[in-house]
């Protein structure tokens, strides 16, 4: 048996297999994955991920035994700081926990070195999700064991659930209630299984190593069919790469993990052998009907049951679910109830422009709240030939709740995206087409800005409220800075000091440059110390920052500042001393490009500032 590392998989100018070829080559994502592979993958732990690892009371691995042709995943559940990547400078994986005897890996006796392991770290509540390759390389008498790393990489927050630890599991003895082993699933698994919003599918090939990865979706994703035997569900636009259904097409044999979060704790694990149908070729009518209730499913997953475990009381931590992904297609039945009608465009840099939008039916008050630093969910129309059903997208509100006493009134400000369907379309809409656009509105949610705490989802007291606030933007990430203006222009709670860094290439991409003055007027007569700080990045900055500069001196900004070049420690050092004295009374909003995010997550932790502080949003996938 030959290790993944040794035998050429990480060969950075080709990452590939011939699975994940077929599958991009379906897809139409060759180019993408081209271009992307050898930027994502990495031999070593990157540091900008390592920090995300310790703190997590959960770690999913999936096993793959290549003399066996097995794959079993599984979950290690302890107390944080269990996992840890620091100490080998990211070569290796250390788990201080060992495996639930009653695991099926465990009795299998897979859990020894040479085994091949996909692993994956998620922290729940932020949605950071990195994913590590490699071999089990030590396990000591305590069961505690060692990952050598051949891949690492990061990963979107797509279709991740919101979840907290609700109570922290206190023995952590393992249990010795008995585990049920069945070829076919049953009433209580079934319950389980079909109630899941996540799921963890581990694959693997000799060749090519062993994955880890979460599957998620609207509660009821996952499908039992042909009484017991089958597992199905959709397969959702992701990044086009296809890492797990790719070593499905080499190597059949796979596995899941479900675990009831919320309440018992009961874990499922199942093995079986997995392919994929696309929706032209499905004629089973089980699997029809599925299709027919996930109208976004790129095609159907399938898996024939070999074997399952239940495992009562497999997590001894309770956790608890905040929001689903806003990215979940949504669930079968919660049809939209309003539309929303385009009222009025503002056009606000060469590619942004700001919308607002009416709901109609006028809701019933206080059954439609938008609560402040919150996002939207649209669902537009069909776009004849280029997406079978309505494209749902998310855009940050960028008015204020109290701005429309109904809430039924909002603004979103949107990007251009060159290629993009939604945006595009949207771009391009007439003013007459405006009003007969046949928008429908799918709910607000989220709480990614300072007003909202981030565990409850409810306006924080102003006791609560860290003293300073920094976002820390790029491009039209900034759309939350300029929500959270709105809010905190509107009313408390707010912070001592509020410090906006806006990053980009040049003053055409600047889009809100007059929101962020105007707050500063009366954010000064509410003694919230404020200042903006716009980044210019692109070639010719030192021109682009004179002109900038002049325009704010004319117009007598002073609360607005210009810098040249990208966000760096010194800058953060510069404009944020008082801040370095309390660094536990600092909060950070991250939202850019996945760039931008780990260069700014460096920065930031070089500055001496804690990581934890860090709250961030992906606008990618
Ligand atoms: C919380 C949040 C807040 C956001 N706020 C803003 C904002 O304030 N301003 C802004 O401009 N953008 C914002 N976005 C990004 C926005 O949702 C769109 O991605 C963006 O406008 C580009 O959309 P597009 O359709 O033009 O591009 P596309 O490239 O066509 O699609 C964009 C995204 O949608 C995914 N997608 C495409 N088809 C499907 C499908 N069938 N099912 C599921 N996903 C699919 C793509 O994979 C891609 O990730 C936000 C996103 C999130 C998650």
């Amino acid at each position: 048996m030959g290790l993944p590392g040794e035998l050429g998989l990480l060969k950075l100018e080709q990452p590939w297999h011939a699975g994940e070829r077929l599958l991009q080559g379906k897809q139409g994502t060759v180019h993408t994955s081209d271009e992307m592979g050898p930027r994502i993958y990495h031999k070593v732990i990157p540091e900008s991920y390592r920090d995300m690892v310790g703190p997590q009371p959960h770690f999913m691995v999936s096993f793959f035994d290549p003399d066996a042709n097995a794959c079993w995943s599984s979950l290690v559940f302890a107390r944080p700081g269990f996992a840890d990547c620091e100490t080998s400078d990211g070569t290796h994986i250390d788990v201080a926990a060992a495996l639930d005897p009653r695991d099926a890996a465990a009795v299998a006796g897979m859990m020894k070195p040479g085994i091949m392991v996909g692993a994956v770290a998620i922290d729940f509540m932020t949605r950071r999700r990195n994913r590590f390759n490699g071999v089990i390389s030590h396990v000591d008498q305590n069961g505690h064991f060692s990952i050598r790393i051949t891949q690492a990489f990061g990963n979107c927050p797509k279709y991740i659930t919101r979840r907290r630890v609700q109570r922290m599991g206190e023995n952590l003895e393992f249990v010795t209630e008995p585990v049920m082993e069945a070829s076919e699933i049953g009433a209580l698994e079934q319950s389980i299984i079909t109630s899941a919003d996540n799921m963890y599918f581990g694959t693997g090939t000799a060749e090519h190593g062993a994955d880890m990865n979460i599957r998620g979706g609207s509660p009821g994703f996952v499908r039992v069919l042909h009484s017991g035997s089958t597992i199905c569900w959709p397969d959702y636009t992701g990044n086009g790469f296809y890492m797990s259904l790719g070593n499905v097409q080499l190597q059949k044999n796979a596995s899941l993990v479900f675990v009831d979060w919320d309440a018992t704790g009961h874990g499922v694990q199942v093995a079986g052998s997995v392919h994929t149908i696309e929706r032209s070729e499905v004629v089973d009518t089980e699997m029809l009907k599925v299709l027919e209730e996930e109208p976004q499913a790129l095609r159907l997953v399938v898996m024939s049951v070999h074997g399952l475990r239940s495992i009562p009381r497999y997590s001894p931590h309770v956790y608890e679910k905040v929001e689903l992904s806003p990215y979940n297609p949504r669930a079968q039945g919660s049809g939209p109830e309003y539309l929303a009608v385009l009222q009025w465009v503002r056009q606000e840099s060469q590619e942004v422009r700001t919308f607002e939008l009416q709901l109609a039916p006028l809701p019933k008050p206080g059954s439609v709240v938008l609560k402040p630093e919150q996002h939207v969910r649209l669902a537009l129309p069909a776009l004849q030939g280029k997406e079978a059903s309505p494209p749902e997208r998310t855009w940050t509100v960028t008015s204020s709740p109290q701005w429309f006493a109904d809430h039924a009134r909002f603004q979103i400000s949107v990007k251009l995206k060159h290629g993009g369907l939604a945006s595009t379309w949207l771009h391009q809409l007439s003013r007459e087409e405006m009003k007969s656009a046949n928008i429908h509105f799918l709910g607000f949610s989220g709480e990614f800005g300072p007003q909202l705490d981030p565990s409850s989802g409810e306006l924080r007291s102003q006791v609560s409220m860290p003293r300073h606030s920094v976002f820390l933007t790029a491009g039209i990430g900034s759309t939350p800075a300029v929500a959270a203006l709105a809010a905190l222009v509107e009313s408390a709670p707010r912070p001592e000091t509020l410090t906006i860094f806006s990053s980009v290439r040049e003053i055409s991409e600047l889009a809100f440059l007059q929101r962020l003055a105007e707050a500063g007027r009366t954010l000064a007569q509410l003694s919230v110390s404020y200042r903006a700080v716009i980044l210019l990045t692109g070639s010719d900055s030192a021109n682009e920052m004179k002109k900038l500069e002049m325009m704010l001196k004319q117009n007598s900004i002073s609360s607005v500042q210009v810098e040249a070049g990208r966000l760096s420690t010194k800058l953060l050092t510069d404009y944020l001393p008082e801040a370095m004295q309390v660094s536990e009374n600092i909060e950070a909003f991250l939202c850019g490009p996945a760039g931008f995010e780990s260069a700014a997550r460096d920065a930031w932790t070089a500055a001496g500032f804690p990581s934890s502080a860090i709250r961030s949003e992906s606008f990618a996938y």
